[in-house]
């Protein structure tokens, strides 16, 4: 049975349409299922009848069952394994709330969703990368990532930087993102939507023909095209050039600064020369450079840097003129942290993840 939530507003429109109803019920039906978390029509009692009947026999609203959930940072950073039924895969989603004194940010409640179990873009420090790809996920089931946490409490910030390649996903993503800014759907500012892509150009030009003021992230690891490639064997024939272009594009047609995001790793991007060979590819672009200071993944072989080495790096991109913030830590513990989400942990809870021993966090199924 198809999921009410594959359907874009369009679609349900259309359905609609051909059953005789009203343009309104489209909206009736968005906020009881994307608002109220609704996921049984018999409850969506401002609907006729006959018509709860006939979307029930023909749509699911079923939630993703839970099949675990990991708590760190004193409850501040959740992680959710869902399932995703039929075909025995799981995906994982995370919750990061922030308390206004953290960074002058007012209140936030970002979840960082999956787009594909698996990912096919392999890059070597990524634990789903070094995973593969199994498939990609379908809108409602990126939303419902979305959906667990909203029926909690409310959700200000969206980030595409879990498990998988948006853009390599970009139907059923946009399709997620469209449910999520909708008034009627998840109602959440674009701006609090960010989608990060280990930089597929292609996508990028798309995305920035959206018509939409959400975030760019690009997954840029290096300051020339020869380490970038070892780091991300697929990046293949993208050049850093092609990329600074699609930002650039990016920007100008939204009026967006893009974020460049860098993973820090010790003794192979991180050296002040490297900073400042950064800072003058990207001189000129409204660009933002967040660096991730490397979390482990099991089997990688690549070291984090000290604290001092980040500084440093940050310091140089500063010193030439680029806006560089060191991304805040979450959940690394748990292996909740960026790079660290995976679905082999399924039945072995983290046993194999050398992330994951650090701390006595006990899954809760
Ligand atoms: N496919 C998207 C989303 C990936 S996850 C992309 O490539 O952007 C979001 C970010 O975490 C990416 O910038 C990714 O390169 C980074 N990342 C992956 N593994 C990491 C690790 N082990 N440590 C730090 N950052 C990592």
């Amino acid at each position: 049975m198809r999921h009410l939530l594959d359907l874009s507003k369009d679609e349900l429109s259309a359905w609609l349409a051909e059953h005789g109803e009203p343009g309104y019920r489209a909206q009736q039906i968005a906020r009881w299922a994307l608002q109220r978390g609704v996921t049984d029509f018999e409850a969506m009692t401002d609907l006729p009848a006959a018509l709860r009947a006939t979307l029930a026999s023909e749509f699911t609203l079923a939630p993703l069952p839970v099949l675990a959930t990991r708590i760190a940072d004193d409850g501040d950073t959740t992680k959710v394994l869902l399932d995703l039924g039929g075909d025995g895969q799981a995906v994982e989603a995370v919750r990061m709330t922030y308390d206004p004194d953290e960074d002058g940010v007012p209140d936030r409640t970002t979840v960082c969703v999956s787009t594909q179990v698996g990912c096919a873009m392999a890059c070597t420090f990524c634990a789903t990368g070094q995973q593969g790809f199994t498939r990609n996920l379908r809108p409602s089931e990126i939303l419902a990532q979305v959906l667990h946490f909203t029926r909690e409490r409310r959700v200000t910030n969206v980030v595409f930087m879990g498990m998988g390649e948006p853009l390599a996903n970009y139907a059923a993503t946009m399709r997620a993102v469209r449910w999520m800014v909708d008034p009627d759907g998840l109602d959440i500012r674009q701006r609090g939507i960010t989608i990060s892509t280990v930089g597929i150009v292609n996508g990028i030009r798309r995305l920035a023909a959206e018509g939409l003021q959400i975030g760019l992230s690009i997954s840029l690891h290096a300051p020339d095209d020869d380490l970038r490639r070892r780091l991300i064997p697929t990046a293949g024939g993208t050049t850093i050039d092609e990329l600074i272009e699609a930002a650039r594009g990016y920007v100008e047609a939204r009026g967006r600064r893009v974020t460049f995001a860098y993973a820090l790793l010790e003794h192979v991007n991180d050296e002040p020369e490297q900073a400042r060979r950064l800072a003058q590819r990207l001189r000129g672009l409204q660009a933002h450079v967040n660096l991730i200071p490397y979390n482990p993944t099991a089997g990688a072989g690549l070291r984090r840097p000290s604290q001092e080495r980040v500084r440093a790096f940050q310091r140089e991109l500063q010193a030439a003129g680029i806006n560089a913030t060191v991304r805040i830590e979450r959940g690394q513990e748990i292996a909740a942290a960026c790079g660290q989400l995976r679905t082999d942990v399924l039945g072995t809870p983290g046993d194999d993840d050398a992330a994951s021993q650090a701390a006595p966090i006990e899954w809760r199924g």
